[in-house]
């Protein structure tokens, strides 16, 4: 552990912490993984069949809704009532 001089206030901080206590600068944003992590993703393709299953589903679902309208609860209720039998 070091003392260093804040870049924006010239405060002695120690090299360790991530922002001046004084001044809140940020320090070791280039070192900092959170950044680094953020550069190094890349969507995956399982996101990307993740998000294209989700819209799928939207657009099923957005389909059934306009292919029975306002009837899609009596065809539930027909479904749940051939179950039953
Ligand atoms: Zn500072």
């Amino acid at each position: 552990m070091a003392l260093i001089k804040c870049q924006e206030c010239g405060q002695e901080i120690s090299d360790e912490v991530v922002a001046c206590p004084k001044c809140g600068y940020p320090l070791k944003t280039e070192t900092k993984k959170p950044w680094l992590t953020f550069e190094t993703t890349p969507t995956t393709w399982k996101d990307v069949i993740a998000i294209l299953i989700f819209c799928l589903f939207g657009v099923l679902l957005i389909f059934l809704l306009s292919k029975f309208g306002t009837d899609i609860f009596k065809v539930l209720k027909d479904i749940m009532m051939n179950l039953n039998k």
